[in-house]
């Protein structure tokens, strides 16, 4: 059995972020940049006026004064015009600011008089003008390589005038649930069976993720289910298979893959919930002749680097109750999506909180316990056991105490959120 930390630094390291690809921005919402992207464009571009109103001369600008307009800007093109002592110009949110003006009067401060308008306020010079640069210098850095896309990211690239943007692949993933006792949700469940929930979680957990779930398909604990099913999950970049990674004669997921080739790397972790972890690679087997790329392949064009996909699939084996298949999920499977998507950030947000109650973890595994971050504090919700799944879905956050450590009430500490 390895540490929580060895087995993490044993997958990142066999992990490479997969080629890059050109998005357009419609579609990298929550992608991760493949490059580091600057200022091409100035913030605001050009000076330009900050209200409806006049571009005047402030020093010709008295209260009560009156000045002559002799001209319209609106936005759009730039008419080039000049403004002079005693003379205004109409001009609207967005115009380019006409020459010699250096101040906006708003509409509302002046009563227009035919030609004329008159002043009804002080101005000051630099008024309502918002100038070339201000926000964002040229050449500054707007998105680092494996910083997450996000809207008001996508927004700064557009205004760049930039369309496509290259970001990390897209991870394709299999779920494949093991258990004789398990029941699709919507089935017929007889005595002694239970509803499979693991699936259902874990597509949401990889949905969050940014992954792209392309098969969920339950087999039965028997070799030959199993090895069919994980044929076709091996298609993928990633296979998740929950249940029968354990110790019991019906675990038979590790049998299974090694016989299709897989290399184990990792088995049984000292963490808990979650100590039969499994982790593995394979050759990713071939699609069927007749399976064609998806739209987004597609649509998508390659950013330069290499376009063969990566051949290689890993394999997730999750302990089958299904909190520590949550936790083993958040704490190995996210970061391992998130490297071959290109991302920086590895970790869940972390926030630190006030602990409501005292904490000893006397076991010789890492322990994750599952609790509610509210106003501030922390404290621990439902059965902290690795089946109670009512606990975990009234749980938005996660503690992990160290082997040995000890916590005492209202201490701050960090928790992990996973309600990211
Ligand atoms: P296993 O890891 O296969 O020994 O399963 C451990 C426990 O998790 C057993 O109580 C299983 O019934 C339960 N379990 C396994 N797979 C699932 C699943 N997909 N959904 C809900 N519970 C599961
Ligand atoms: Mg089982």
């Amino acid at each position: 059995m390895i540490s929580e930390e060895q087995a993490r630094k044993k997958i990142l390291e066999t992990i490479r972020p997969l080629p890059s690809r050109l998005l357009p921005l419609s579609e990298a919402l929550g992608s991760f940049a493949a490059e580091d992207y600057f200022a091409r464009l100035p913030l605001p571009t050009f000076d330009n006026s900050a209200m409806d109103g006049y571009a005047v001369v402030a020093s010709s600008c008295a209260k009560g004064g009156r000045l002559r307009v002799t001209g319209e800007q609106p936005a759009g093109r730039d008419k080039q015009l000049r403004v002079s002592s005693g003379e205004a110009v109409r001009i609207f949110t967005g115009a380019p600011i006409p020459t010699g003006a250096d101040a906006i009067v708003m509409q509302e401060d002046i009563t227009r008089d035919g030609e004329e308008i008159v002043i009804n306020t002080g101005v000051e010079a630099g008024e309502f003008i918002r100038r070339r640069g201000c926000d964002l210098a040229e050449g500054q850095g707007i998105l680092a390589k494996g910083e997450r896309l996000r809207s008001a990211t996508i927004a700064l690239l557009a205004s760049q005038g930039i369309a496509d943007v290259a970001v990390g692949a897209e991870v394709n993933a299999a779920i494949i649930s093991t258990g004789d006792e398990l029941v699709k949700p919507g089935g017929k469940r007889d005595p002694g069976q239970i509803y499979e929930s693991n699936s259902a979680l874990l597509n949401a957990l990889l949905e969050r993720c940014g992954a792209a779930v392309n098969s969920a398909e339950h087999c039965r604990d028997e070799r030959e289910s199993l090895i069919e099913g994980i044929k076709r999950g091996m298609r993928n970049h990633v296979l998740i298979i929950s249940g029968g990674v354990s110790v019991g004669e019906h675990d038979l997921v590790k049998d299974a893959l090694r016989e299709l080739g897989a290399q184990i790397e990792i088995w049984r972790v000292a963490i808990k919930p979650g100590k039969p972890f499994l982790f593995g690679r394979m050759q990713q087997s071939k699609p069927s002749p007749h399976s064609s790329p998806s739209a987004r392949e597609r649509r998508t064009r390659s950013a330069g680097q290499s376009s063969v996909p990566d051949a290689e699939c890993l394999v997730f084996g999750l302990p089958g109750n299904p909190v520590s298949a949550f936790v083993t999920f958040l704490q190995f499977v996210r970061p391992a999506i998130l490297k071959m998507m290109g991302a920086t950030n590895l970790d869940l947000p972390q926030l630190p909180a006030k602990l409501a109650v005292d904490l000893t973890n006397e076991g010789d595994r890492a322990h994750y316990i599952r609790g509610k971050l509210e106003h501030g504090k922390f404290f621990p919700v439902g059965r902290q056991e690795s089946h109670a799944l009512f606990g975990l879905s009234q749980s938005n956050a996660l503690l992990r105490l160290d082997l040995g450590q000890s916590l005492k009430a209202d201490e701050i500490v960090d928790v992990q959120i996973w309600d990211w």
